[in-house]
């Protein structure tokens, strides 16, 4: 879409320092914020902020060679949690679960294989607070957990033990849960198969696992993660039992979900961590529309959905966007080298899509000697080196 060139690219500019809110009023009509959630939900249990305590967030920066992260991740555990049933979650716990070495089919980052090659991990234990089939898995993404190389999925047969009248009314009654219950059923099967060798590696799925405490060592480290048993209410959601059970791991990671962050001058809204708004157009705290302002994707719906969704949601901000023709700002300078030379004056080391390009090729031509499709460019110095062939 960029090489078809009637849309301009400048990578490497960060609103709120490179560009403010009044330069993009002196250069442009209006400017919709595509900003997205990258930070990682809070959750507020005790012990959260222990050592070994991660957000999945941070760790998948490090793991997709997010420039400004740092290089190494601490990966030291034999024993590991992860919290919530999700997709980030599944991503996560494949990574930390698979065997580095099937890794390099992939863009894996040097740093990143170099750290997983001396991941001790033995037990991935992933955690649900509601059942089996309330989970917000994609099928694909689930199948593919359980053909990860030496990595045995282990279930806990209690966890498919409850009359749940919501299961067959609201769940079964979509093709994806039906696909996830098939999928849960063969591991089931599978497990209950006596003669398999065992794996290297386990992956525990618990269900009906409400997290309540991070359990920590001596020395402040994560030595558990104590979490009670919930049972379904009948109605989609959980009751508490009363029960709780200890599960010793020395690393943790929680995937409940992104949190959007503040854009100079712009509203926010805090509790959602999104920038309020009404079909893409940005609301003031009066509730009025900000002129020219838009939101899409994450950071305007907040952390849900697919590739798919992002488009429809793009769309329903560019309709609000062209409705809107009579309230644009009116900029003073829209010659397009303008913007350019603002860049240009300010010393901002802006990329373009024909550095994209130079960097592509960069990286591809690293990977030809070793056999790999290509080796990424990590450090944030290096990439806008390359893109900007200096
Ligand atoms: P998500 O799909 O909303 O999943 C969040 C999970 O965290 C849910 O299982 C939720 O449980 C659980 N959770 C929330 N608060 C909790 C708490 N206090 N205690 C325990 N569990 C808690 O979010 P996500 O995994 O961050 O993914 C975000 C979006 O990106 C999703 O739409 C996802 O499909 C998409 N994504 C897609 C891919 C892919 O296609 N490969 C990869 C990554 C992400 P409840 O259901 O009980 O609330």
């Amino acid at each position: 879409m960029l090489d078809r060139g009637d849309i301009r690219f400048f990578g490497n500019v960060r609103y709120g320092r490179d560009l403010t809110l009044e330069d993009l009023k002196r250069h442009y009509h209006a400017v919709i914020f595509a900003t997205g959630a990258i930070r990682d939900a809070s959750l507020d249990i005790a012990g959260i902020d222990a050592a070994g305590s991660y957000g999945a967030a941070d760790f998948v920066s490090w793991f997709d060679g997010h420039p400004d992260v740092p290089r190494d991740w601490p990966l030291d555990a034999e024993q590991v949690a992860v919290i919530g049933n999700g997709n980030v979650a599944l991503d996560i716990s494949r990574m930390l679960i698979k065997h580095a070495d099937d890794l390099l089919s992939t863009e894996v980052p040097d740093n990143v294989y170099a750290g997983l090659k001396q991941n001790p991990i033995q037990d991935l234990h992933l955690f649900g607070r509601r059942g089996p089939l309330y989970v917000k898995f994609t099928p694909l993404e689930l199948r593919e957990l359980g053909e990860v190389r030496d990595v045995d999925v282990v279930l806990d047969e209690r966890d498919f033990g409850f009359e749940d009248p919501y299961v067959d009314s609201n769940l079964l009654t979509n093709k994806q849960v039906v696909v996830i219950s098939r999928i849960m059923n063969k591991w089931r099967d599978e497990q209950a198969n006596a003669d398999r060798e065992p794996a290297s590696r386990r992956l525990h799925l618990h269900f009906w696992s409400k997290p309540t405490e991070v359990v920590r060592d001596e020395s402040g480290r994560v030595s558990g993660i104590k979490v009670e048993r919930t049972a379904p209410d009948g109605r989609g959601g959980i009751i508490d039992t009363g029960e709780f059970e200890v599960v010793p791991v020395q690393a943790l990671y929680r995937a409940i979900g992104y949190f959007g962050s503040p854009l100079d001058e712009i509203p926010f809204d805090e509790s959602r961590g999104v920038i309020p708004n009404e079909q893409g157009r940005v609301l003031g705290v009066d509730g009025a529309q900000v002129p020219g302002v838009y939101a899409t994707g994450w950071i305007k719906r907040g952390p849900i959905g697919l590739i798919g969704h992002t488009k429809s949601d793009a769309m329903e901000t560019l309709e609000s966007l062209l409705e809107d023709r009579a309230t644009w700002w009116q900029p003073d300078v829209i010659e397009a080298e303008a913007i350019v030379q603002l860049l240009h004056d300010r010393s901002v080391p802006y990329t373009t899509i024909e550095g994209w390009h130079r960097l592509d090729s960069h990286e591809l031509a690293l990977g030809e000697p070793e056999g790999r499709e290509r080796i990424k460019v990590v450090s944030r110095e290096e990439m806008t080196r390359v893109s900007r062939a200096e």
